[in-house]
């Protein structure tokens, strides 16, 4: 039996590691299951799958998801943790084979560096870990003998694009493969096609109204902006070894195609498939070999036609300042990073435009220095800093 841990199993990505689970259940057991503050979904997800550990970083929810786990007869042996330590506790945990990292946010980034340095299969959903702290986190992997495998559908089909031996050869550049580039494909949003005069006006919920893929809201405010593809860049740089002129984002709005690798023989590998998450988390945890995943097979002639554009970076500020941190190096990225968390939630407040994201991280980038991100403290730090900067510009947004 393998013993998973999931770090944000309530969540979109979280929900959908639990139902390949359930359908892998004589092969696979819900070790730990980790929440901030949803007691519902979590006590349901106990019910369930009657994890050994049941983790609430709000003290005041773990202590009413603790009540209620008594109060029913068939959950009372669940052990229930609470704090930010819990998660990195369970990350950690001996008895823990692989950690499915579905946190969201810079919240998630302790949690997946403790599964690296304890040496865990860890399933990446956190795309932050490696915006935030891609040497440190990539170094703590190697120097652990921790697995990792990309849960983003991009990095995942990159990931199952690329030549087996990719990931084992310990010096390795794409260019020793023969990989001309990566080609990242986006399916630009619900705002593809939106007059760009009418931006300013886009509500949460129509931002959050995602053409093909269904998930958390903060990512589906990225995926509007394009930020969640700029983040996706700056991953794939970490997971790949690449740099910024290597990864070509490709507008691609049926989302069948998940990523491509292009090779200098011509040949372009691809992975396709129905927009839906359980695909990848199902590679990710079969690994290396396959396995059911409840995704239905594709069907291509349903689909009929594939398109393809490039992005307009005027319509997608956010995309081009993502590839300027990921240039410029050190703490930028963990700054553009912090600066779109608020930025975001404040969006999603109704207290800013949607159209004000972009304002806000291209200030606070401009105001905060990037220094090398040698150390976890620099990079808290610049977040810290990135954060309380992007929050006084919300507040005066009218005068950036
Ligand atoms: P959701 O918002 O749906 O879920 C977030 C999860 O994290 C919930 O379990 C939530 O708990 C928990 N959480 C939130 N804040 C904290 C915190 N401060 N401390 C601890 N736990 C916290 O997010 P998604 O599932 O959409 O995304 C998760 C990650 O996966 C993100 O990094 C995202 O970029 C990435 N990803 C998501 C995809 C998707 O399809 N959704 C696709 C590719 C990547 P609670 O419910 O109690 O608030
Ligand atoms: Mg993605």
């Amino acid at each position: 039996m393998i013993n998973v841990a999931i770090l944000g199993a309530t969540g979109s990505v979280g929900s959908s590691t639990l139902d390949v689970i359930a359908r892998q259940s004589e092969r696979f057991c819900a070790f730990a299951l980790t929440a901030h503050s949803n007691v519902q979904r979590l006590y349901e997800q106990c019910v369930q799958f009657s994890p050994k550990i049941a983790v609430m970083v709000n003290q005041s929810s773990a202590d009413e998801l603790q009540q209620r786990l008594k109060d029913n007869p068939k959950t009372t042996s669940i052990q229930v943790l609470s704090g930010c330590d819990a998660l990195d506790q369970v990350a950690s945990d001996e008895q823990v084979d692989y950690v499915m990292a579905a946190i969201v946010g810079a919240a998630g980034l302790s949690s997946s560096l403790a599964a690296a340095k304890s040496g865990k299969r860890i399933l990446l959903a956190n795309k932050e870990s490696l915006v935030m702290s891609g040497a440190l986190f990539m170094q703590a992997v190697k120097d652990n003998g921790a697995t990792l495998l990309p849960i983003d559908s991009e990095h995942n089909a990159i990931f199952q694009s690329m030549p087996e031996q990719f990931n084992t050869i310990k010096a390795k550049t794409l260019n020793d493969f023969g990989i001309e580039k990566i080609l990242l494909t986006a399916s630009g949003g619900p705002f593809l096609n939106k007059a760009l005069a009418d931006l300013d006006n886009m509500t949460p919920d129509q931002a959050c109204n995602h053409p093909t893929w269904e998930m958390g809201r903060k990512i589906s405010v990225d995926s509007a902006t394009m930020m969640n593809k700029g983040l996706e860049v700056i991953e794939a740089s970490w997971l790949f070894s690449a740099s910024a002129d290597d990864i070509q984002v490709v507008i691609h709005p049926q989302s069948i195609i998940h990523s491509m690798v292009s090779y200098n023989d011509g040949s372009v590998l691809a992975q396709l498939g129905n927009p839906d998450m359980r695909t990848p988390i199902a590679h990710a945890m079969a690994w290396p070999e396959r396995m059911d995943s409840g995704v239905a097979q594709l069907n291509i002639f349903e689909i009929a036609q594939l398109s393809f554009q490039k992005p307009d970076f005027e319509r997608f500020i956010c995309l081009q300042l993502a590839y300027d941190a990921l240039r410029m190096g050190g703490t930028a990225p963990a700054i553009l990073n912090a600066a779109n968390e608020i930025a975001v939630e404040a969006f999603l407040q109704e207290e800013i435009a949607f159209t004000q994201i972009p304002d806000i991280v291209k200030h606070t980038m401009s105001q905060l220095k990037a220094v090398s991100a040698d150390s976890l403290a620099l990079i808290l730090s610049a977040d810290t800093e990135a954060r309380q900067i992007a929050k006084t510009l919300c507040i005066h947004r009218d005068k950036i």
